[in-house]
């Protein structure tokens, strides 16, 4: 980590997309940025370990800053991605009702949709969504043409060229310890013991987030909330998926039920489930866990095969909002709420991460 007796301008903490989108755009501001990430490279936690899926907006409560934040991320992303030649598709989703029952659910997803300024998803009966994918069992379906699909690795390369370009620096294996408000400015103390000071600092440290603001001393607890991991395990098809789309079931409590995603090599995988853990390190996929999967996957795709789930990779939700209770919306915290001059948290930052990290920087940037 680099030692400085200066003031530092701008300290972002964790080189995530979340951070490395909120450190490009603080140095597009012109803001000077030092970027610390603990780990030996960028984007190895929780931004390495998603669904790659750009999100149109479907689901969240009108008004939140998931359902803003996630449709002014999606235009920003898919413009970012054609300008800079970044990987993407946008191949689409539908979301399928299996069970008459579920079409009352589905006639709502609809309708959060148009509230949230997502217009372009299109209603399909059985014979419709069948004609897009032979493959599916279905009572009806809604159509959204702008999800799409992204190589998030791709993304955050460009972001750090971006922050680099930029004047920014990137230090990794800088794991931060303790901060406190020191004056004017906040001291950082680092995992080997150096000490920064810096004017701003935006805690963007994922899982580690809460636990990090814990250890701020001069923070109110209150303004620091509970964590809680939801873990979610993916399961990868052996051969090809007879589908070009991306396929969900109706939501399921804490997660979106077992989806069918395709990578931009054609590659399926089904997941992620949700496993309530201790450990934010807990991110071994239970082979056994697959056995659930068939049922669910088989109530839209019947002709799923015996044995061609294989256990691939698991993620961690940075949860702010526990089993029982609603999701929650974004954290983001600056000054006006907790009264630490110079400080911004961003707590539960989980799904539409991704999709909305430009427009989440765009947001941080403004609060500093
Ligand atoms: C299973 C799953 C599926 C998902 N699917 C999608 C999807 O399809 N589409 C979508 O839009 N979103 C999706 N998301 C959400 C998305 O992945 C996240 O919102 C996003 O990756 C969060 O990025 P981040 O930078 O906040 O966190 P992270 O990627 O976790 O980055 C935090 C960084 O901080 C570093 N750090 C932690 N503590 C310290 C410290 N003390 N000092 C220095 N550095 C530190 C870590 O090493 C890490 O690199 C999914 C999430 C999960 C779990």
């Amino acid at each position: 980590m680099p030692q400085s007796a200066e003031l530092q301008d701008c300290v972002v903490i964790g080189a995530g997309v979340v951070g490395l989108a909120v450190a490009r755009a603080l140095a597009l501001a012109g803001r000077d940025v030092l970027l610390l990430e603990a780990e030996s490279a960028i984007g190895t936690r929780t931004s390495a370990r998603n669904s790659e899926v750009i999100h149109a907006g479907i689901y969240y409560p009108p008004g939140s800053l998931k359902a803003r934040l996630c449709v002014q991320g999606k235009a920003l992303l898919y413009d970012y991605c054609k300008a800079r030649g970044i990987a993407h598709q946008a191949c689409g989703k539908l979301i399928v009702a299996t069970h008459p029952e579920q079409l009352g659910g589905l006639q709502a997803i609809a309708a959060r949709a148009q509230a949230n300024g997502v217009h372009d998803l299109v209603w399909l009966d059985r014979e419709s969504a069948q004609a897009l994918e032979p493959a599916l069992a279905c009572v009806a379906a809604l159509h959204s043409p702008s999800t799409g699909i992204i190589d998030s690795h791709a993304l955050m390369l460009s972001l750090l060229a971006d922050l680099e370009n930029a004047g920014g620096v990137l230090a990794l294996n800088s794991p931060l310890e303790l901060m406190d408000s020191a004056g004017a400015a906040i001291e950082l103390v680092a995992k080997d013991g150096t000490v920064l000071h810096a004017k701003t600092v935006i805690n963007c440290a994922g899982l580690q987030a809460p636990a990090l603001a814990a250890r701020f001393a001069g923070l109110a607890a209150a303004h620091v909330p509970q964590a809680y991991f939801a873990k979610g395990s993916y399961f990868s098809l052996a051969g090809r998926a007879p589908f070009s789309r991306l396929i969900y079931p109706v939501p399921e409590p804490g997660g979106l039920g077992v989806h069918l995603t395709l990578d931009l090599g054609g590659q399926a995988r089904f997941g992620p489930d949700v496993q309530w853990v201790d450990s934010a390190d807990d991110l071994q996929v239970q082979p056994a866990r697959g056995d659930a999967f068939y049922a669910e996957v088989r109530k839209y795709w019947p002709a799923l095969p015996s044995g061609a789930l294989l256990p691939a990779y698991a993620g961690i939700r940075p949860k702010i909002s526990g089993p029982d209770a609603p999701a929650a919306d974004f954290c983001i915290q600056g000054p006006r709420h907790h009264g630490v001059p110079g400080l911004v948290n961003l707590f539960g930052i989980e799904s539409p991460g991704l999709t909305s990290c430009l427009a989440i920087g765009n947001y941080v940037a403004e609060l500093c």
